[in-house]
């Protein structure tokens, strides 16, 4: 044993461009990442530094570094802002054979820039004291006459609610979807919220009956407070499904670790580290060999949106221009 460490550093000592060692900008928060990077470390003694901020600064940090840009790895939790990153020229293709089979095609790149590692779903939440779940169907429909000042939405300035809005525009087209988002906002009935904590309080306490929330804020919630009257609705199983987003990442372009950095990303997408990535914060895996976390499993299957979550940054604008017309503030 002590023969072979003493090997294994000798090899570390003759092979400096071996990566010990890897470097990712993170917009997941630290709670949720640092038990990934620590299994990943424990299991194959790859040390992984990170630095942590929300994705519009680490963006601007990787464009200022240029080449000179220690960061390996780009993690965020919103494909568009993963697709403003590869239109920036921040991420290099990574062609994996095996995070192609571990992912599915509509959460990751068509360009292999950037893979989903977690779905959030974005959904609607219903106060079980004053709606009936068989009231509701689509998120269309949250604009109609009968949730007149039942309505709770948080702001529009959320990146969370752009990519919805941006996703629907990829399905319906922009008149349909402004004509949905203008109904929704003559339903409200208090102003926007700042987070979807904070519209599920509301719904909970009868401010208003419905709600759109990603449905981990709700797992988080509803383990502090199980007594709250909230429950979760998965519309348009219909049509075309539920709005799903991805927390994912990518191969910087100035990476000097790409072989480890890559390791990375496929282990992350293999079982193994599935339900640890998803787990932590009640969402769901990308790999759909992977099953749930129980208590996220406890809140039923549903079909999701099968458009590729690159709309959500293609479309980001024209979505930002649309909810400014509809007067969603
Ligand atoms: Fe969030």
């Amino acid at each position: 044993m002590r023969f072979i460490m003493a090997l294994s550093m000798l090899f570390f000592m003759v092979s400096p461009a071996f990566a010990e060692e890897i470097t990712i900008y993170s917009a997941r928060m630290e709670q949720l990442i640092k038990p990934v990077f620590d299994a990943y470390t424990k299991s194959t003694g790859i040390k992984i530094k990170f630095i942590t901020d929300k994705e519009g600064p680490l963006i601007q940090r990787m464009i200022a570094e240029g080449a000179d840009s220690p960061a390996d790895i780009f993690m965020a939790v919103d494909a568009g802002m993963l697709w403003k990153a590869a239109e920036e020229k921040l991420l290099k293709p990574t062609p994996s054979p095996t995070l192609k089979a571990n992912i599915p095609s509509h959460l990751r790149d068509p360009n292999d820039r950037w893979f989903g590692l977690s779905v959030r779903a974005r959904t609607i939440v219903f106060n079980t004291k004053k709606v009936n779940a068989s009231e509701l169907s689509t998120y269309e429909a949250l604009g109609d006459a009968k949730w007149k000042k039942r309505l709770c939405l948080r702001t529009s300035k959320k990146v969370y609610n752009i990519s919805l809005v941006a996703m629907m525009i990829a399905d319906l087209g922009i008149e349909q979807t402004e004509k949905v988002v203008s109904s929704w906002v003559k339903n409200l009935s208090v102003p926007v919220f700042s987070d979807d904590v904070q519209v599920m309080k509301a719904v909970s306490q009868g401010l208003c009956d419905v709600g759109i929330v990603n449905t981990y804020y709700y797992g988080l919630l509803m383990a502090k407070h199980p007594d709250y009257p909230l429950v979760l609705f998965w519309p348009n199983q219909k049509d075309r499904g539920v709005h799903v987003n991805i927390s994912g990442a990518g191969v910087t372009s100035h990476t000097k670790h790409e072989k480890a950095a890559i390791a990375f990303l496929e282990w992350l997408s293999s079982k193994e580290a599935q339900n640890l990535f998803a787990e932590v914060n009640f969402e769901y895996p990308v790999n759909p060999n992977v099953k749930p976390y129980a208590k996220v499993a406890k809140w039923g299957t549903f079909k999701q949106d099968m458009i590729n979550v690159e709309n959500a940054g293609k479309l980001q604008i024209d979505a930002v221009k649309l909810m400014d017309r509809a007067g969603y503030k």
